[in-house]
């Protein structure tokens, strides 16, 4: 399936956009600049698929990627959808801009029962922020499933790596809604792409 060419479908700025339910869905959360679009881009081997976050206008949307070569009619829906959710934790965001996007995940988050689970990425080098952690609440409260992806882990060591693995951990256990298992993933030296493959298909084939 990610050995397939992939295709963008849509960008959905409000719920009404949404395409209708169908195909399973996972989708990516993370701050901004957090190597989400790398991420996925690393995933299906494409590099101009999820452009970064810098390009205006899809900002602030889902977007939506299927594999391609499905017409998305009843009896031909492609068998995943990737959403790339919008970044999160600019320093200057406006505070209609974090309101805008805090309303269109929650609603998000708790309306689409094809959602099968969230990727959360993190940056190594970082850790979990207070915004992430502000994300987790989010998503245990809307029930969804999720699992922490750490990205770039090709810029520390790997003490450093084991260190946040177990920290990340810890701050985790506790959770409702956590998936237990953290990913360390460099898209930059493809590092944990197939783990992440599997733990994908895992989530949406049960
Ligand atoms: P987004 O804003 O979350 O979509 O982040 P991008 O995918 O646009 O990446 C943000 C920056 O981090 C870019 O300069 C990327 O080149 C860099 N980056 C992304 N993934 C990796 C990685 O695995 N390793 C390293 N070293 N840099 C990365």
């Amino acid at each position: 399936l990610f050995a397939r060419p992939w295709v963008f479908i849509r960008g959905v700025p409000a719920m009404k956009f949404l395409p209708p339910e169908g195909p399973p869905e996972v989708a990516f959360a993370g701050r901004s600049n957090v190597g989400k679009s790398s991420l996925i881009n690393a995933l299906v081997r494409q590099k101009g698929l999820a452009r970064t976050s810098n390009t205006p206008g899809r900002t602030q949307e889902l977007n939506y990627f299927v594999p391609d070569g499905f017409s998305g009619q009843a009896g031909d829906l492609p068998p995943l959808a990737l959403v790339d959710m919008p970044g999160y934790g600019f320093a200057k965001a406006p505070k209609a801009q974090v309101k805008k996007w805090t309303e269109l995940v929650f609603d998000y988050l708790r309306g689409r029962s094809t959602l099968k689970r969230v990727y959360v990425l993190i940056d190594a080098r970082h850790g979990l922020k207070a915004n992430d952690e502000d994300v987790l609440k989010l998503l245990d409260t809307a029930a969804v499933s999720y699992q922490i992806v750490l990205t770039k882990i090709d810029k520390i060591k790997t003490a450093g790596i084991d260190r946040l693995l177990r920290e990340t951990d810890e701050r985790i256990r506790k959770r409702p809604a956590a998936f237990p298992h953290i990913v360390a993933t460099s898209s930059e030296k493809s590092i944990g792409m197939d783990e992440l493959r599997q733990a994908i298909m895992d989530a949406t084939q049960s």
